[in-house]
């Protein structure tokens, strides 16, 4: 399994906000490199499924609302120690918890809507990149 790899989603609101650029910006001068990346759109299905494991909880139903309502930049990254490293970057969960000058402190409304998704394991990263990308995406 490799560790050099994380998947990240620039969600709805970010795309809504005109965020892409600034915080493309901020991943790539923090010394990812863009690996595989598109904008496109999440049906119920794909977000039911690529958030199966959160399908007890009680913010289930908003979070497939949230995450299908418009584009969202999709986006395989590399850097030494990517997961751990972009988990840094992106900041807490919630971003009222996030340290300053993480992308969910500069950019996220609320736990819900957070701005950017971020892989949590080098497992789950092959599995979401492999998610919404081809070999052939790939580069
Ligand atoms: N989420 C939410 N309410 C919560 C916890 C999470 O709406 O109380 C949403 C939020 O968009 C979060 C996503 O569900 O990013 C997945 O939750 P997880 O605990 O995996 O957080 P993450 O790994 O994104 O930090
Ligand atoms: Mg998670």
């Amino acid at each position: 399994m490799r560790t050099d790899r994380t998947f990240t989603m620039l969600k709805p609101d970010s795309v809504e906000k005109g965020h892409i650029g600034a915080i493309l910006e901020k991943i790539t001068a923090s010394g990812f490199r863009i690996v595989a990346m598109k904008l496109t759109q999440m049906t119920k299905a794909d977000a039911e499924a690529f958030y199966a494991i959160h399908n007890e909880r009680p913010f289930f139903g908003e979070l497939v609302t949230y995450m299908t309502r418009g584009p969202i930049v999709a986006a395989i990254l590399e850097k030494n120690n990517a997961v751990e490293d972009f988990r840094t970057l992106i900041g807490a969960t919630n971003p009222a918890d996030a340290a300053e000058g993480t992308i969910r402190k500069l950019y996220a409304a609320s736990i819900g809507e957070n701005a950017v998704h971020g892989s949590d394991s080098d497992e789950n990263a092959a599995i979401e990149g492999a998610f919404h990308f081809s070999g052939r995406e790939m580069f």
